[in-house]
């Protein structure tokens, strides 16, 4: 895979995860396209912790940024 490409399909799923958050911040409910589950938000509970989005099975594991 050519770096171009790499950096398109990078660019590609940050803004598939920004839109998955501003979901998961509305409420709705957003199914992880591997196993078909609902994605839940975990908020960090420990400072240093990131938050994360993940669903039950564990084939969607978001970190993020911003708590
Ligand atoms: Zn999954």
């Amino acid at each position: 895979m050519d770096i171009t490409q790499f950096n398109k399909l990078r660019a590609r799923s940050f803004n598939e995860q920004k839109a998955l958050l501003k979901k998961l911040a509305k409420g709705q409910t957003v199914l992880c396209q591997t196993c078909g589950q609902a994605i839940f938000l975990n908020v960090a509970v420990k400072e240093g912790e990131k938050a994360t989005a993940q669903c039950a099975k564990g084939c969607t594991h978001i970190e993020l940024d911003v708590a």
